[in-house]
This record gives C-alpha cells, structure tokens and sequence, in this order.
C-alpha cells in the first residue's frame, strides 16, 4: 500500500486525528460490511474505493489539479455536477456522516443543530477532510436554515465559498430563480477554470451524469427481486460512493455489478432468504459512514430494498434531457430536472409522499422505515404528515429520530424489531 502521508501532509491534515479516524473507520468497515454473507464479487470494486478513500482516489483529485482541473465540493443534491463537468471539474460530495469532533463543532455552532452539519465542521475543523481540503471551491446552497446560517461561519474557513439561492417554492418564479442561480453557477464555474461552457460540454458532461444515474437506477431496479440479490447496506454504500467516485469509471463499475445480479435474479440467488420481511427508508440523507440505522435493520432480520433520500432515489431517479440545441436550452432542462426535487425543505411538499407510495409498490416494500436526524426540522416536521398519510393508504411506518450517535442503537435495535414483527403479523 502507497504511503499517503506526504500528500496528507501538503493538503494540510491533522495527520495524528487522520489516522485515528481511519482506523476507526476500518473497523467498522470490517465488522459492517466485510462480514456480510453472499454478497455479490462486484461488491470488491467499492470494498477496494472505500479501503482508498483517503488514498488513491485523493492522489487522482490532486493529479487532476495538478492538470489545471478546478474540484468543486458540495453539501446538497441541488448543486448541478453537470455544470462542473462541463468545465472538466472535478465534484466531490462534502457532506459527513460521523461523530467526529463535534466539541470543535459546538464551540461555532449551537449544540442543537443537525448531525450533518455539525459532522461538517467537525471533519473541516479537525482537519481530516482531505476532500474540502482539495476543494478550489465549496459550494452551500439556501436549503434549510441550519445550513444557510452554517456556511456564514464555514466561510472564513474555506478557500471560496460560493452559495446558491435555492426557491422554497414550486412556483412559477420558484423554477425561474433556480434558472438564474444556475446561469449564475455557471458563470462561476467558467470563471474559476477558465473555460467556456458550450453545447458540446454540456451535452457531454450530462450524457455523463445521466449514466451514473441510469446505473444506480439499474441497480435499485434489480432490488425488486425476491430474495434481494444485494443487501440494503451495499446498496446505501454504492449511493454513497456515487459522491466520491470518478464517474465513468463508477458507471461501469455499478453495470459491472448489475450484470452480476442478473445473473443472481434468474438462478433465485439472494442475500437473505426468500420472503424476507422488506422496508424502504425514507428521510434524511445517509453521509459516509453513517451506517448506524441500515445495520440495525438487516441485523434484525429485515432487508432494505429502497432508499427515498438524496443519497439514493431523491438524489438519482431522474435524468437531464440532453435534446437541446442551445446552451440556455440545456440549462432550461438542467432546471427542469433540479427542479423535480421534492427536498422537504420546499413547502408544499406533496410530491415526497407520493414518491414513497410509487417505491413501495416498485420495490414489493412491506414497510417504511421514516428516518429523521436530529435537529433536522424540514424532516422531522414533515415525518408526521407522511407517516398519517402513508398509514391511511395501508403502509406501515416506524418513525425514527435519531443522531451519529450509538448511544440510542439499543432502542432502535428494539423497535425495529417490534416493527417488523408488526409487519409479519399482518
Ligand atoms: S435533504 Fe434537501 S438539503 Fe439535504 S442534500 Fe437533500 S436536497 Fe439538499
Ligand atoms: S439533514 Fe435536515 S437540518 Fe441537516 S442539513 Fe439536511 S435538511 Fe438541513
């Protein structure tokens, strides 16, 4: 294995902490993933990705800056990575899913604000991120209050902060200022690198999005399966690298996979036994590495066959069309396809729950798994209407509420398990 600890070093890491947290992260890999049974060989291409997180995919980012390339993180499904392709960026997903430093985190932000931001600033305050540390350009985005308040302290910290002004409305004038921001975001992004977005770029940039895209989609098709050829946690784990990953090359890698379960799918080869109870879970995104609540689900006997969060369905069902003929035509249908979002941060937000209803018949779901973070207001004040609505169709729901914490893994473990009981019962 290549010694990164020059390249850490360069990017200004705190290398002590690093180590500290890859080590953790290592294990819980191992007891999380690497010990599933069955799962498919193609899975080893993500083992490998995760086992070089911080490593060679880093040593690619740098090379790439090396070359002139500008890298683009970001917290939000909102920000278009097709207009950073289109400049030949390079985007990588900034949002954090662990426990880490939060006593740095605390002394910026209130204590009760949502995991996920102050994991953010755990990670950037602690200096363990070499991901927003390669980044020329972080971009937030008005989403919910949390956030838009954060990236006024997350500002002086980073190299250029850049925010996009999301609509809270689908409105006419709602679609027209997410157009405008994203005509702003392109001109930044031309700016910062250098070159000039055409039609050609563009097209190019979203032929290659929509094929990461049409892959995850392929894959969440083949979990329609009984029994389920790949477990939910693999699943959420590709979702996740979809973030990270150079895309052609996670493109081919997540057909490579499907290829394999097609093959699993017709020889009636699973996971986990045929006529496994199966959820959905919908809610909150699910950053690297919060594995907490998708663990507790396949350990107690249960299989998730979906995911109605950003780092799943929310994030990849839909796809830009590529027809136009004009630079403004096409970012008219990269609005187009933003603009289908149904983040509970817009009010009204009628099309989530029927969103949850398609994928529970889609996915031959049993139930679902509604699952808030903490602080996290736009979700978990949206938990209780979706929940009533989804009950009076006929679909049992288990609320969660819960943070990166493990202190609460018990009692989640225990209703989880009354949950599917519940089902199985019925
Ligand atoms: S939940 Fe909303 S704010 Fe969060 S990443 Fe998804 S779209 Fe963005
Ligand atoms: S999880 Fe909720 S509170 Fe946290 S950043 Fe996303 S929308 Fe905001």
């Amino acid at each position: 294995m290549s010694d990164y600890t020059p390249m850490w070093s360069d990017l200004g890491l705190d290398l002590k902490s690093h180590d500290a947290l890859l080590s953790v992260l290592g294990e819980a890999y191992q007891d999380i993933f690497l010990s599933q049974r069955d799962r498919p060989e193609g899975m080893k291409y993500f083992d490998f990705v995760m086992s070089e997180v911080h490593g060679l995919r880093i040593k690619e980012i740098v090379d790439a800056k090396a070359q002139g390339r500008i890298v683009v993180g970001s917290y939000c499904v909102f920000v278009p990575e097709e207009l950073i392709l289109a400049v030949d960026g390079v985007s990588v997903g900034l949002c954090a899913g662990a426990d880490f430093n939060f006593e740095a985190a605390e002394a910026v932000l209130p204590r009760n604000i949502c995991p996920l931001i102050k994991s953010a600033f755990g990670f950037k305050l602690g200096k363990v991120c070499p991901y927003v540390e390669a980044s020329d350009i972080v971009v937030g985005e008005n989403t919910c209050d949390g956030k838009k308040k954060a990236y006024e302290v997350l500002a002086p910290m980073v190299k250029d902060l850049y925010v996009i002004d999301l609509p809270q409305m689908k409105s006419d004038a709602g679609r027209g200022l997410l157009k405008a921001e994203y005509l702003r975001f392109m001109k930044k992004m031309e700016d910062a690198s250098g070159k000039t977005i055409t039609v050609d770029s563009l097209k190019n940039a979203i032929e290659t999005t929509n094929a990461k895209r049409r892959a995850t989609r392929r894959l969440a098709d083949l979990r329609k399966a009984d029994p389920a050829p790949i477990s939910g946690l693999d699943a959420l784990l590709i979702n996740q690298v979809f973030f990270y990953d150079d895309p052609v090359r996670f493109t081919a890698s997540v057909n490579a996979l499907c290829d394999e379960l097609e093959g699993r799918v017709k020889d009636g080869k699973g996971v986990f036994p045929k006529k496994t109870t199966r959820v959905l879970i919908s809610g909150c995104p699910m950053a690297v590495p919060n594995w907490k609540v998708p663990m507790i689900v396949e350990a107690s006997g249960a299989v998730i066959v979906g995911e109605e969060s950003c780092v799943g369905e929310r994030g990849t069902q839909w796809l830009t069309d590529d027809k136009g003929e004009t630079v403004d035509q096409l970012i008219e249908a990269v609005t187009e396809r933003y603009f289908k979002i149904d983040c509970a941060v817009f009010t009204p937000n009628p099309s989530r729950v029927d969103h949850v209803k398609d994928m529970f018949k889609r996915y031959n779901a049993q139930g679902v798994i509604h699952y808030s973070l903490q602080f996290c207001h736009p979700y978990t004040v949206e938990a209780g209407p979706v929940e009533a609505e989804l009950e009076k169709a006929g679909i049992p729901v288990l609320r969660l509420e819960t943070d990166y914490s493990q202190e609460d893994a018990g009692q989640i473990k225990t209703r989880v398990e009354a949950f599917r009981e519940r089902i199985e019962a019925s």
